[in-house]
């Protein structure tokens, strides 16, 4: 579920950036790799974009990427309208384009909607009605057009109902604006001055025949390379901060790319010294294939940075073993811990990951203090007062 927050993008000094959305920074890409090794079913990736001196971030922020649709799809979907890509549009801001960048920067091609099938249905001429899509319109049609879209992009719209879009501006109505998307931070500052780095796992599927990406994922997992540039903005999370008391202890949720906030965290009270404990939950498929920065973690756990570091790879043994498994197990010093005043941060998954984590700290508080589960629901509500327990989920 990808979700883009609309909001300005203050700086840590809570002045506007320069920087936004809508007037990107143009950034080289200083490094790409892959974080995961070869046979992981996941390809999760470092990717490194240089700053401008004086672009300012917080661990906890996010950046914003905007990518551009692929060549090929670009080219499918022209192909499939009968335009050659030459014809001249008006943008959003009604600056003229090509029909070619109209579609490879500013519109969204990729995941269909209803809202398109609706406008593309209203482009039809009367005088040759297709029935099929008509009954994906209007309150009746909501399951069907729901069902349809599942797994197809525009360029399927296109292949089953041909020879609807007449006028290329009209398309500026059919389709959704490209939007920016977010990655939270995975570096601090402090350690890497001129520079934002990111944990981005590439979305790579097939559906109805086809193969498929992510739009921005699949932008820095494959036409990225360093020395490339992306346009990008800094967005900050108030929401999503380190204790201002640098000795309190802190407790770090993070499986999967849910890791990135917590690598920058741990990177920043490292480099300031800060005394506040710290405790890493991290997990995913496979322990020799998908533990991301394992090195430098293993050396954060080493040298004392990481007073805890609980992973939980779900693939390596016949019963599967989640990050809430791993604090179930813990329960007894987790209730310690936040008896000390631990703020409680979680970051990743918001489908299951986030409820299956509440629910076994739920169960943590309730266990340690004895307690009922509605006792532990008031402890949380407290903590949440206090800013001590933070999600950043996507
Ligand atoms: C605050 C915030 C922080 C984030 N931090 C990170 C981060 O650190 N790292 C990270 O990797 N992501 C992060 N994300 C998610 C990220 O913003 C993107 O949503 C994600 O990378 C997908 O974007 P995309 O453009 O690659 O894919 P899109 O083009 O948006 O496509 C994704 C869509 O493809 C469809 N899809 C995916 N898989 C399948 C399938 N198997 N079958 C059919 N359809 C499918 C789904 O509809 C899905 O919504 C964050 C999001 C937010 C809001």
């Amino acid at each position: 579920m990808s979700e883009v927050i609309e909001a300005v993008e203050p700086t840590k000094a809570g002045h506007a950036s320069k920087y936004t959305r809508n007037n990107p920074y143009t950034s080289a890409v200083t490094e790409n790799y892959r974080l995961t090794a070869e046979g992981s079913e996941k390809e999760t990736r470092h990717v490194a974009l240089e700053l401008e001196e004086g672009m300012q971030y917080t661990p906890g922020d996010a950046v914003g990427i905007l990518a551009e649709n692929r060549k090929s799809e670009v080219d499918m979907v022209l192909t499939a309208l009968g335009f050659t890509g030459e014809e001249r549009v008006l943008d959003h801001y009604k600056v003229e384009i090509s029909l070619e960048e109209a579609v490879r920067t500013r519109l969204a091609i990729g995941k269909l909607t209803r809202s398109t099938i609706n406008q593309y249905a209203k482009l039809v001429d009367p005088s040759t009605p297709i029935p099929r899509l008509a009954a994906m319109c209007g309150a009746d049609g909501k399951a069907m057009a729901e069902e349809h879209c599942w797994g197809r992009e525009f360029i399927d719209l296109l292949h089953e109902f041909p020879g609807v879009v007449k006028d290329p501006q009209k398309l500026f109505t059919v389709l959704q604006r490209l939007t920016p998307r977010m990655y939270s931070i995975a570096s601090s500052q402090l350690a890497h001055p001129n520079r934002v780095e990111t944990t981005v796992r590439v979305i790579r599927y097939d559906a109805h025949g086809r193969e498929r990406q992510g739009l921005a994922s699949g932008h820095m997992g494959e036409r990225s390379p360093v020395g490339s540039t992306l346009p990008i903005f800094l967005h900050a999370n108030q929401m999503f901060r380190l204790p201002e008391d640098t000795s309190a202890p802190i407790i770090m949720i993070g499986p999967g790319t849910g890791l990135a906030p917590f690598r920058a965290f741990l990177e920043e009270r490292q480099a300031k010294g800060e005394t506040g404990k710290n405790w890493l939950f991290f997990g995913d498929q496979r322990k020799k294939l998908d533990y991301l920065y394992e090195e430098q973690l293993e050396g954060m756990h080493k040298d004392g940075t990481l007073a805890h570091l609980d992973l939980a790879f779900s693939r390596d043994q016949q019963k599967k073993v989640y990050v809430q498994d791993r604090m179930q197990e813990k329960a007894a010093d987790l209730y310690k811990w936040l008896e000390e005043g631990a703020y409680f941060y979680v970051c990743g998954d918001a489908t299951r990951m986030a409820k299956d984590v509440e629910t076994a700290l739920l169960d943590v508080i309730a266990k340690g203090s004895h307690g009922t589960l509605d006792h532990a629901a008031e402890y949380l509500e407290t903590m949440k007062k206090q800013k001590r327990y933070q999600r950043d989920v996507y």
